[in-house]
Order: structure tokens, then sequence, then C-alpha cells
């Protein structure tokens, strides 16, 4: 992964915003929800009791509003609060904890960062106050990311996390095994994270019950071509089946509007069309770099927001990356 590439990933997303999704998906498909909170750069909803999501709006009038790019959330119990994610900038953050303050009476106790990304992972410092500081929850990899990513080489530059005073924080709860999830009690309130992958090397879903509500980070892009910057194709595919067999859920996406289970299956089907065109570039022997450029999304898929005309690319380039094993 470049510089270029991985300055893109917030910006991108936010500028799909910008197109975003056609309303009818966006009106037909999202689950019931109370909007509790509209601000110009995310509105807020109430999925459940202790439960609410944070569904980001970077783009307004043509305008980049950098606050929070990603999406996120909080879960709420008696005795504890979490967030879900850093968010793009602290300012991001620090909204989100006196939101939780005043929803909740606390500031989190809890943040889980679902992926190393800059759009969620930048804000970090906007969480602690004072002597009240959250503990920062993510796995090894994620907090080994950060470090090689984001702490070593910050990157620079109007719509990023790392302007002059930003102060990086990094994840201090690591979760150590990739492969066992960790419940979080809050007190009658239990936030399960499930270390899975393919968005990144290491992703994390946060789950909870009673409404069943999955938060997917960038697993799950709702009515965007997915960012496939740094992707391991096939696992994302397998991660994707996984997360997708709920009878009934609440699926808060990475970027895009809130979803149910039946929203998943057009994006599953986006990826294997992806996949199955990049998969036969490379036993044809046509580099990613020209193959991309006569991929179709089929229309029987629907409508997906392209936020750059050559958002295929990185798609094809990952699936090359993977096969070639480089
Ligand atoms: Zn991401």
């Amino acid at each position: 992964m470049d510089r270029r590439t991985f300055l893109g990933c917030g910006a991108w997303a936010a500028a799909a915003l910008a197109f975003g999704p056609p309303a009818r998906r966006l009106v037909a498909g999202e689950p019931a929800a109370d909007l509790v909170l509209a601000k110009d750069f995310a509105r807020v909803q109430k999925i459940g009791d202790g439960l609410w999501s944070v569904v980001s709006t970077p783009m307004r009038d043509g305008k980049f509003l950098a606050t929070t790019v990603s999406n996120g959330g909080l879960v709420a119990g008696k005795e504890g609060v979490l967030a879900i994610e850093g968010f793009n900038t602290p300012e991001g953050a620090a909204w989100l904890s006196d939101l939780s303050l005043e929803l909740t009476g606390r500031r989190p106790t809890h943040v889980v960062l679902t992926h190393f990304h800059p759009d969620h992972s930048g804000g970090l410092a906007g969480y602690p106050r004072g002597a009240e500081a959250p503990a920062i929850v993510a796995t090894k990899e994620t907090r080994r990311l950060l470090l090689e990513k984001l702490h070593k080489d910050p990157p620079a530059g109007e719509g990023d996390l790392a302007k002059a005073g930003t102060r990086l924080l990094l994840p201090d709860t690591i979760l150590v095994d990739p492969s066992k999830p960790v419940t979080i009690d809050l007190g009658g309130r239990k936030a399960r994270l499930v270390p899975r992958g393919g968005h990144t090397p290491s992703d994390l879903t946060v789950e909870v019950d009673a409404p069943r509500t999955i938060f997917t980070g960038d697993l799950f892009f709702n009515g965007l071509f997915p960012y496939y910057g740094d992707a391991i194709p096939s696992r994302l595919a397998e991660t994707v089946a996984a997360i997708r067999k709920e009878d009934h859920a609440v699926y808060v996406p990475g970027h895009g509007p809130l979803a149910d289970t039946a929203q998943l299956a057009p994006y599953a089907a986006l990826l294997e069309d992806v996949g199955a065109a990049a998969r036969k570039a490379v036993g044809n022997g046509t580099p990613a770099e020209e193959a991309w450029k006569s991929y179709v999304i089929p229309e029987s898929l629907g409508a997906w927001a392209l936020f750059r005309p050559d958002v295929a690319r990185f798609a094809f380039e990952a699936w090359e990356r993977e096969l070639k094993g480089a």
C-alpha cells in the first residue's frame, strides 16, 4: 500500500457520500431506528435501549466535513459505555464522548477500533478528558498496523487526521488471540468483539443482542463500492458470508446507511462479481492496472456509488496481489 492509497481511504468514502446511494435505497432499505440527532456531518439513530448508531455524512453541498467520516456508535449498560470507532478527528471523538454523557450519564469507558484506517482511528485523542480516559480496545495486529502506518509516518493534508498538534493514541487493551471473540459486560448489556479480517489483515465486528445488531466496520460498505486498498479479497468474501448468517439483524456499516440482513445480499454479489472478473483477468494474464478498466457492475446488482471512476482498480489489484502471492 503506498501513501497515496492510504490517504485516499477516508476521502474516498467521503466523496462517495457526496453522491450517495440513490434515495430509494436509503429510504426503502434502512431498518427502523429513531433519529435522535442530526448534525451536518453525521446523524445519530437509536436502535434499541442503550444502543445508538452514528452514520456519518461527510459531504454536504460539495463540502468535505472531516469531523467523523466513518460510522460508529454507542453501546451502554449500567456500568459502562462502549464507543465504536475513533473517527477521523479528535473533534469527532470528543463530540461522541459529549453525546454519550448526554444520552447515558457517562462518557465512554471503552472505545473499540474495528480496524486501523485513519478515518476510524485518527480522532482517538478526543476521548480522554483529564483523569477520565476510556480503555482503547483493538486487536494486536490493528495496533501493529497503526504503529507501522500512522505513528511512524503520519499522513498530513486536508481532511486527514494528522494535523499539527493532533496526538495519536494507541490501543491499550489488546485482543491477543486473533481467533477468539471477547465479551465486554457493560452491566445488563454485553458487547461481543469478534476478530475477523478481509477489509484489512485485522478487522473486528462489535455485536450485541436485543435487538441483534452488528457494527461491521468497513467489512460492509452500504451502497458504496468498497475500498480494497488493504483488502485480502477471498477473506473479505468469507467474512461477509459469515456475518450474513443472521435471520434478522441491524447492520451498522463502516460507511453508508443502516441495513438489514437482506441488504447484504447485493453487497456479497458485488464482491463475488468483482472477484470473478479479477480472477479471470489474472488467468488471462491481463494486468490489474488494465483489467479494471473494462469492469462494469451488472445492473442486476443495483446502484453503487463510485466515488472516483477508478475505484475498481483497487479491487483488481488486491485480487492480483492475493492470487500471485505478492
Ligand atoms: Zn477502512
